[in-house]
């Protein structure tokens, strides 16, 4: 494999199949065999992809729980010359997944870092939801905490792009309810267990997908794609914070004031309104 003009090795993140074991590339599999050592999130499930491809690379285990111990051997390992693979549980090894600091700690010791392309969750739901694709926002996992969750909704209320959400199974009725609730009942799609046998797309408004969910709650891995904000603002979010303060000035209470206002800006609602008055007085 590999190696700088230093002699250190290479970080190579490998992306895995989201399910359907073919979903590899070629230098993916070539990269895995040749490398010294394997990172992987979840070894059992890197376990099927190696024997399923013939590949008997040694192989470590690199999780949330032991990133800062295990990164730091990866990074001596490869500053005495190894080449390491990080491959994550599935997917693109960065995206909602620990990733994100071993890049960092490579990069802060200026390692060389390659991505090698392949399966993604989240663009895999994107492309077949039927909803715009020219612009869209990654938002991951929203937060398990019910307040939390519908505070991270308000801030992209009024975002156009259409949003991308990783979820539990055991979460997602909640959750599509609470979309429900702070977005309003946009078009959506729930992708669910995606190159999977039991693959299934539900596409609908956020009513119908919640009421699915309810009836028969879903089972595997899933992915929300939701409709970005349509609606017609008539105020950009400066204008109506100036105009807020305006009316306050006029002896309106906050809430009178955002009441007022609210009216002016279809689809976003007084709550969210009235949350971005209080972030800009902070
Ligand atoms: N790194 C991965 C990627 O590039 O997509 C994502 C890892 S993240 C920890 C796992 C989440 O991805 C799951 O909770 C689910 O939201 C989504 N996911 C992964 N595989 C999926 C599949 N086959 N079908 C639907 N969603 C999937």
């Amino acid at each position: 494999m590999e190696s700088d003009k230093r002699g250190l090795g290479v970080l190579y993140l490998c992306a895995t199949p989201i399910g359907n074991l073919k979903d590899v590339t070629l230098r993916v599999l070539d990269t895995l065999r040749e490398v010294d050592l394997v990172a992987a999130e979840d070894t059992r499930r890197t376990r099927r992809l190696f024997t399923r491809h013939g590949i008997h690379s040694p192989m470590i285990s690199y999780r949330e729980e032991n990133r800062e111990k295990a990164g730091a051997r990866i990074v001596e390992r490869i500053e005495q010359g190894e080449s390491v693979a990080l491959v994550s549980d599935a997917g693109v090894p960065g995206i909602s997944d620990p990733g994100y600091h071993l890049v960092r700690m490579c990069l802060e010791r200026e390692i060389e870092v390659q991505a090698l392309p392949g399966a993604n969750a989240a663009l895999t739901a994107l492309v077949v939801s039927g909803l715009e694709t020219r612009r869209f926002a990654f938002e991951g996992f929203l937060p398990r905490k019910k307040g939390a969750r519908r505070k991270a909704l308000e801030d992209v209320a009024s975002d156009r792009r259409t949003l991308i959400f990783y979820e539990s199974p055991a979460r997602a009725p909640d959750t599509v309810a609470d979309i429900e609730e702070v977005l309003g009942d946009r078009k959506m799609a729930c992708a669910r267990e995606l190159t999977k046998r039991f693959e299934q797309v539900m596409r609908g408004r956020v009513s119908e997908v919640r009421e699915r969910l309810l009836e028969s709650p879903p089972r595997g891995e899933l992915v929300l794609v939701v409709e970005g904000f349509s609606g017609e603002v008539r105020l950009s979010e400066r204008e109506a914070l100036e105009e807020v303060r305006r009316l306050r000035e006029q002896g309106l209470s906050l809430k009178d004031a955002v009441d007022r206002l609210a009216g002016d800006i279809p689809g976003l609602s007084r709550r969210v309104l009235y949350n971005q008055v209080l972030k800009s007085q902070e």
